[in-house]
């Protein structure tokens, strides 16, 4: 269901597609390999550690630290109405990356290297194009765990 993604969407079918919908459910998933156990995000049905394609999808909890940060002024076909903006990648305490826009619970003058965040699904009301994405926010930052369906 990478339909989810709207806009940012690429890939027209993958085995980790159950990822846009956990997120829509308000779920921020990884996965675990089934035969070495390594854990990823963002989640992929083939171990980069032992090439088995076994996994299964594991929920996170969104902490995470702040490991660079920088703000869009020129934005890609498609978000030129949100510039200027922050994106932020993060190491998420379960292991991984993940790239987010900074939520409004973060302001701009207080983003430091090494900070701790909430990674938080979020889906867009306003913008049909991008419907389901996750933001950085303040530490205990909480969200409604069923976004919704449509
Ligand atoms: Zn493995």
């Amino acid at each position: 269901m990478f339909k989810w993604f709207g806009l940012v969407n690429f890939v027209p079918y993958t085995k980790v597609d159950g990822f846009a919908e956990h997120l829509r459910d308000g779920r921020i998933m990884g996965s675990r390999c089934r035969g070495c156990g390594a854990v990823t995000f963002p989640p992929r049905s083939d171990c980069s550690a032992c090439l088995d394609g076994n996994f299964e999808f594991i929920e996170y909890s969104g902490r995470s630290t702040l490991q660079t940060y920088t703000r869009i002024e020129a934005a890609p076909t498609g978000f030129e109405n949100h510039a200027p903006y922050i994106v932020g990648v993060v190491d998420l305490e379960e292991g991984g990356r993940a790239l987010a826009w900074f939520g409004d619970t973060v302001r701009e003058e207080d983003i430091e290297i090494d900070m701790d965040l909430q990674l938080v699904p979020r889906m867009s009301e306003e913008e049909e194009a991008i419907r389901v994405y996750y933001s950085l926010e303040r530490p205990g930052t909480q969200w409604v765990k069923t976004l919704g369906s449509a």
